[in-house]
């Protein structure tokens, strides 16, 4: 796919990133809801994520491996990324204009509440599944 935009609410915090498919992961997981205010719709983008230096640039370290770009001035949730970059899940709903894509993969499944669920058909990975495939990743 090719490269696109996209930027927070307030227009100070901007990226680009080329997703790897137009294809959607949805996150469930305690700390992505916590953040986003519901479960996160992502675009895979890899390596590609580049956001341009701000002052209003959030990154919260979440975890020891993981990262969150968010804009300090409008509060909006741009991306979670590996620290050293070579992954990225971007916000569907930070991209300016993504086209048209499919929902593909539910992620911490087991960490979803009862309240709501998908009709889409998706493939779904619970979080220890998710971890297991991120480490045999890692290993590559
Ligand atoms: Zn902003
Ligand atoms: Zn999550």
């Amino acid at each position: 796919m090719a490269e696109k935009n996209g930027q927070c609410l307030c227009g100070t915090v901007k990226f680009s990133a080329t997703p790897t498919a137009n294809e959607v992961t949805v996150c469930h997981c305690g700390m992505c809801r916590q953040q986003m205010a519901g479960p996160f719709f992502a675009i895979e983008c890899g390596s590609s994520f580049k956001v341009e230096d701000s002052p209003a640039l959030g990154i919260y370290s979440a975890s020891d491996y993981g990262e969150r770009i968010f804009c300090k001035n409008c509060g909006t949730s741009i991306a979670w990324r590996t620290k050293d970059n070579s992954f990225s899940e971007v916000s569907v709903n930070a991209f300016t204009d993504v086209g048209e894509l499919k929902l593909k993969q539910e992620i911490f499944v087991d960490n979803k509440p009862h309240y709501y669920s998908f009709a889409e058909e998706t493939t779904q990975l619970t979080g220890a599944e998710v971890m297991e495939a991120f480490a045999a990743a890692q290993k590559d």
